[in-house]
């Protein structure tokens, strides 16, 4: 039989709660209006309804809390920056680059706690990051990753192939790198439990309304516009749907599938009692979970990019990326070969031009932003709610002071280099991959190359 194919996400059909707000009926005037219900939007409303009881918040979203990346992600909350740290360090100095990477390991702790306290239960287990090298290339790829983490005081431990099998059993692993670091989440309770908790506060949220536009002070939506003071453009990987931000971050697509929950005996060959989030270190980076219900959901780029940024349809995966997955899994876990996919579903994540994310407020339109997390969003979200709490109560703080606030990047070309750029990139790092999976260590050289243009 084949897998559910899309209806946004397996973690999303999990919960069944699709709309759970009324939409906006008439225009309105509050404090603060943000626009998307994800984790950044509902992050922010939580941190300034927490600091200010009495500021009225309303929050729009064009269908329901979690509809994009925030309901759909890989459930890795760890403390990777959002972006290069050289990059940053290079522009704002290695100290303020270091107090990033400092902030994003305190952002995992942070996290928890909030969701201890708010009581959310979204099968949380800080079981770490575990990264194995399945070739040559990519076990010397991640020596140069435990090293850079060093630097930059985010401590990772280099595994050799026992240890890693000590953890999880993935064929033909060669080693691996840990980082305590990180902890398995399920996506769509988090994020509805941050609905729930803002909504208990006294945050209104609207579903099913579409911002159509954001002016200085206003949201214009169908039935009218909301007034505020302050306006969070909280849209991500949508952030393109609007005309003056369609070449600010690319709409960069990852798919997921997700298998039926695995036998016991299965788990006895596999390992994975710590449920530690695993990756590997490919160019064409995978990511897995296990579920807290013994499934094994696994993710990775698919289809990386559509032509003009196109979104996909809730989540609809084409049938050659769910293959491609299926082989990832079943090269991962031979002992996988019969066990049947339950759910593929895709989502698109913001990627800037210099693959930075960011965070602002612009005062004169009173609209502030956040955003642009290449794929990192699920703890970046949360620093990028308590700096915007900051930026809006005028307050300058440790937080105000990170590199990537106020950060600027250059748009992406127009049509159809866009889409040739990344399409050629991606096909690089597939041949790059390919290549080393043979043993050939040299491929670098086309991924050095190809990182070079894409600006990473
Ligand atoms: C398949 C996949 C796997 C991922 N895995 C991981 C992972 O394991 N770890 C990690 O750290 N990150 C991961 N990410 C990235 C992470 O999910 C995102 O960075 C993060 O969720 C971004 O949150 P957000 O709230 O900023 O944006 P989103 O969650 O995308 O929310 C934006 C919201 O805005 C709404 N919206 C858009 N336009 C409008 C409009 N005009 N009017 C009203 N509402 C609007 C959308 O409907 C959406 O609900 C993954 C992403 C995907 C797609």
């Amino acid at each position: 039989m084949n897998p559910v194919n899309g209806e946004v996400s397996f973690w999303q059909a999990q919960l069944g709660r699709g709309e759970s707000y009324a939409p906006l009926s008439k225009p309105t005037s509050v404090d603060i209006c943000i626009v998307g219900a994800g984790m950044t939007g509902l992050w922010t409303a939580y941190y300034l309804k927490r600091e200010d009881p009495t500021l009225s918040i309303s929050v729009v979203e064009q269908r329901h809390v979690g509809f994009g990346g925030s309901g759909r992600n890989g459930g890795w909350l760890n403390s990777a920056v959002a972006g290069s740290l050289s990059t940053y360090a290079a522009r704002r100095g290695h100290a303020a680059a270091l107090a990033l990477q400092q902030a994003m390991v305190a952002t995992v702790d942070e996290v928890i706690g909030v969701a201890g306290e708010e009581g959310i239960d979204a099968d949380i287990v800080k079981g770490g990051v575990l990264r194995v090298a399945r070739t040559p290339a990519q076990l010397v790829r991640l020596e140069r990753m435990a090293e850079s983490a060093l630097q930059w005081g985010d401590v990772h431990v280099l595994l050799d192939a026992a240890q890693v099998r000590e953890r999880v059993v993935v064929e033909g692993a060669l080693g691996g790198l840990y980082s305590p670091q990180g902890a398995r989440i399920h996506p769509a309770k988090l994020v509805y439990g941050l609905a729930d908790a803002v909504t208990r506060m006294g945050v209104v949220i609207y579903e099913s309304t579409p911002a159509l536009e954001i002016r200085p002070h206003q949201v214009v939506t169908p039935v009218g516009a909301i007034s505020a003071r302050f306006i969070v453009r909280a849209t991500e990987g949508f952030s393109a749907t609007f005309k003056e931000l369609h070449r600010l971050w690319l709409p960069m697509n990852s798919s997921m599938i997700v298998t039926e929950p695995l036998a016991d005996s299965l788990w006895e060959e596999i390992g994975w009692h710590g449920s530690e989030v695993l990756g590997d270190s490919a160019h064409t980076f995978m990511y897995a979970q296990r579920t807290a219900d013994n499934r094994i959901a696994v993710g990775g780029r698919g289809v990386p990019y559509r032509f003009a940024s196109r979104i996909d349809r809730d989540g609809e995966t084409p049938d050659v990326t769910i293959d491609e997955l299926c082989t990832v899994l079943r090269t991962f876990f031979p002992v996988l070969d019969r066990v049947k996919i339950a759910h593929a579903w895709s989502g698109v994540l913001g990627v800037p031009r210099d693959w930075c994310a960011t965070v602002g407020l612009d005062q004169a339109t009173g609209i502030a932003a956040a955003g642009g997390y290449v794929g990192h969003g699920v703890a970046t979200t949360n620093l990028a709610g308590r700096t915007l709490r900051d930026l809006i109560f005028g307050r300058d703080s440790e937080l105000t002071e990170l590199p990537w606030v106020d950060w600027q990047t250059r748009r992406w070309e127009p049509e159809p280099l866009r889409w040739l750029g990344v399409r050629s990139l991606y096909l690089a790092y597939r041949l790059a991959d390919r290549a080393e999976s043979s043993g050939r260590p040299t491929t670098s050289v086309i991924a050095k190359a190809a990182n070079f243009v894409s600006g990473r």
